[in-house]
């Protein structure tokens, strides 16, 4: 059986070359950049490079770049450690509805502290608006975080019109632009970003590394204290495979970027059109045209999204959908919601997020095999043959506490 793999948002697959890369630097080059030895000094001058490679990649200088395990400590670092290190300056933060799990959570957890916050709402395509924000901005804010692009809707938000505000006004800015890094252009100097969360396996690096971009000058503290490494701010030996895997990475994603853009979006342009053909009542959910080129995520009305990923799965074919909560309750998205769907058309969202590593025979053969799973799972659907009075009254009624459901889709 064929299979095909549009969970992309969730994590990629390694880029062959980086796995090569990183099985060098566990094998034969595998000194601790710590030591002042030949084996250490490779390993420091390894991590250097690597340095650079991310720095570039995002317009930033190579002493701006701290390594960290990933997306969520890099999130947690940038909100904790500026909200610590400012907190005399003051304690209001500003953040939006449509955040990953990784910015909230440590947003609440700084409001148990005593911060105060303030949660941004979107419009029906998920964007923050900049009038909004800045009529949320107090004397006493510190902080504005917004994602760069979101990783269940793909919306991208006004990065640079935030950054120019934020500026102006003496707050820093922070952006998780998990989605965005390897596959959109960005320029922290240009759009004024104070600090940026970036994550390799999002982008073809392999998992448990990432880096935090925390601009010359800007006040924060580190969480962790032992070695110094990372100039004391993510003490700890570093990860010099991943480290080196996300260089490359960084390296060729940005060699790519141009050519890798036009083609991923053809091939989700194509797989979005065919499914709008050949599938009725479907709703597009993101912005139309400012959204990842990747990204697809649409309701299928009438349809649990959970069936719609298990007949996929049947299939060989791997998506996500916004109702899935490993718990198995039914809570959908904070996303969709945030966007103003309803909980029916929220739980029958399906997200096909696409990489450099998907063809034009991947998305031939999910059309080929769509509308039929679609009719079948609407064809048993008691929703479907009531269309919809019964759905709004089932959902609402299907309760689920945040805390028993894990981040759904990442
Ligand atoms: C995946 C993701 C994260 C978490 O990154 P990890 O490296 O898995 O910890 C954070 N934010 C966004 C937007 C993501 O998509």
């Amino acid at each position: 059986m064929k299979k095909v793999y549009f969970d992309n948002a969730a994590t990629t697959q390694t880029d062959k070359d980086v796995a090569a890369t990183v099985l060098e630097y566990m094998t034969n080059t595998f000194g601790n950049p710590g030591s002042v030895h030949a084996f250490g000094r490779e390993a420091r001058k390894a991590v250097d490079i690597a340095r650079e490679q991310v720095a570039k990649l995002i317009g930033a200088q190579s002493s701006e770049i701290f390594f960290t395990s990933g997306g969520t400590e890099s999130d947690n670092i940038s909100l904790k450690g500026v909200a610590y290190a400012n907190r005399n300056r003051g304690k209001h933060i500003i953040t939006s509805a449509i955040e990953h799990h990784a910015v909230l959570e440590p947003c609440e957890a700084l409001k148990k502290e005593g911060f105060d916050l303030t949660i941004l709402p979107v419009d029906e395509f998920g964007r923050v608006s900049v009038e909004t924000l800045k009529a949320a901005i107090r004397p006493d804010t510190i902080l504005i975080s917004v994602m760069f692009a979101n990783n269940e809707v793909g919306t991208m938000q006004p990065i640079a019109e935030i950054g120019a505000i934020a500026r102006e006004r003496g707050i820093y800015f922070h952006t998780d632009a998990v989605q965005a890094v390897g596959n959109w252009p960005i320029d922290v100097k240009a759009m004024n970003i104070d600090l940026l969360t970036m994550s390799g396996h999002k982008f073809h690096a392999p998992k448990g590394i990432g880096a935090l971009y925390v601009r010359k000058g800007v006040r924060i503290r580190s969480l962790q204290q032992g070695g110094g490494q990372e100039r004391h701010m993510r003490p700890g030996t570093e990860n010099v495979p991943g480290i080196v895997g996300l260089g490359m990475a960084a390296e060729k994603s940005l060699a790519e970027m141009p050519e890798k853009i036009d083609r991923i979006q053809k091939l989700r342009d194509r797989l979005l059109a065919g499914i709008m053909e050949n599938v009725p009542e479907i709703k597009l959910n993101g912005h139309p045209t400012l959204r990842l080129p990747g990204n697809v995520n649409v309701s299928v009305i009438y349809i649990e999204g959970e069936s719609l990923l298990l007949n996929l799965d049947m299939k060989g074919i791997a998506a996500s959908s916004g109702s899935a909560c490993t718990s198995g309750s039914l809570d959908p998205s904070h996303v969709l919601l945030a966007m103003g769907l309803d909980h029916a058309t929220a739980h029958g969202s399906l997200r096909l997020s696409l990489s450099k590593m998907n063809t034009d025979e991947d998305v031939d053969y999910f059309l080929a095999e769509f509308p039929a799973i679609v009719a079948r799972l609407r064809s048993m659907s008691p929703l479907y043959a009531t269309r919809g009075s019964q759905a709004a009254q089932r959902c609402e009624s299907a309760s689920c506490k945040e805390s028993e459901c894990e981040i759904r889709g990442s």
